[in-house]
């Protein structure tokens, strides 16, 4: 069986090193040492300031929110993962949805503007599939009505824009570690935080409010990583050129085998991409259908990355209706990729898809 995706699994011996660690410390959560040594790693190789490790990348856009102090409106996108959406909901932040550029396939800067009113504090996109969002544009909006700006990077881990990480657009960035993404912690999360000063409340807030003994300033959660998790991290860090490099490969084989037959994400020129997925769009759904069955009889499961759009969920009030993000999100088919997928196996993916189309 071929799926969209394969965790990747790394060296046991060398996991079983960090567990052996973890068991002599005699510490297994908590802000222990491995967390701590995890943030380090990963701040100098994204090139980051401040890097705040957590349980997993829905909890990591709640404490966005609440690091912000953001209440009322939030414009967002309607084509990201559920979580983009539900997580400001279960943080009474109403989601106002702009519709998507149909080629970037990121929120469209030309109509954010007219979806911002005087309750507005934020504007939350998403990075979709790590492609950057237009940043420069969305800042300057963001001044303009003096808006926060949280980015959704769960699908960009590495990306760099412009010659810096793209996790430094925005006020926060948050990532997702979770075991289905391109870095993975098993389960687990982050935010990149541009404001040093927000950082250490960031902390108190995934650890129930709680500043030492004596003072809870704020009103915290429980949103720790743990370091079994962070051992998982630090291993997979390891091999991450090698991941990155697999990907690559098999991207630009997907690329040039269906470049004239499917579309491909308009990714920026400026943008050193991470290959966390591929994406291709088709005609129309019917079209979509047909290539899916096809390859679910040979065992082969894409995802319908991200089916439906976000402005039908059922919670919504008040109704919304994004035609483009409607469009996209039924004729899109994100096509497995991982580093363990052999290009033999690539090619009979490939082969299949051309047959059905
Ligand atoms: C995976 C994902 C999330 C949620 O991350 P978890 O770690 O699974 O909680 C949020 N947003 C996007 C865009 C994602 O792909």
């Amino acid at each position: 069986m071929i799926n969209v995706t394969k965790t990747y699994l790394p060296d046991k011996e060398k996991y079983k090193k960090y567990i052996d660690e973890i068991y002599a410390a005699g510490k297994i959560t908590n802000n222990g040492f491995l967390v701590q040594k995890l943030e380090k790693k990963l701040a100098e190789y994204l090139g980051v300031k401040n890097i705040v490790l957590v349980a997993n990348g829905t909890v990591a856009l709640e404490i966005a929110y609440r690091t912000l102090g953001l209440k009322g409106f939030a414009v967002t996108t309607p084509f990201s993962f559920v979580a983009t959406t539900s997580s400001l909901v279960t943080n009474g932040l109403l989601p106002i949805f702009a519709d998507i550029d149909p080629e970037t396939l990121n929120i469209d800067p030309e109509k954010i503007e007219e979806k911002i009113t005087p309750n507005t504090s934020v504007i939350v996109g998403t990075h979709v599939f790590g492609n950057p969002c237009a940043v420069e544009k969305i800042d300057a909006i963001a001044k303009k009505y003096d808006l926060k700006v949280i980015y959704d990077g769960a699908h960009s881990f590495g990306v760099r824009h412009k010659d810096k990480s793209i996790a430094e657009y925005g006020d926060i960035m948050t990532l997702s570690f979770h075991a289905t993404k391109l870095f993975h912690t098993i389960e687990g999360g982050a935010l990149v935080i541009n404001d040093d000063a927000l950082v250490e409340k960031a902390r108190y807030l995934i650890n129930f409010g709680i500043k030492n003994q004596e003072e809870i300033p704020e009103l915290g959660t429980n949103a720790k990583m743990n370091e079994f998790e962070a051992a998982m991290g630090l291993c997979v860090l390891d091999d991450i050129a090698e991941i990155n490099a697999k990907r690559k490969e098999l991207f630009d084989r997907y690329k040039q085998a269906l470049e004239s037959a499917v579309t491909f994400q308009k990714v920026h020129p400026q943008t050193i991409k991470n290959y966390s997925y591929c994406p291709v769009l088709f005609q129309n759904e019917t079209q979509l259908l047909r290539v899916q069955s096809g390859l679910n009889e040979h065992n082969i499961f894409p995802r319908r990355y991200f089916y439906p759009s976000l402005d039908t969920l059922s919670y919504i009030e008040p109704k919304q209706y994004m035609p483009i993000g409607r469009d996209i999100s039924k004729r899109i088919l994100c096509l497995p990729i991982y580093a363990e997928l052999s290009f033999e196996e690539q090619s009979s993916i490939i082969d299949i898809v051309k047959a059905h189309l």
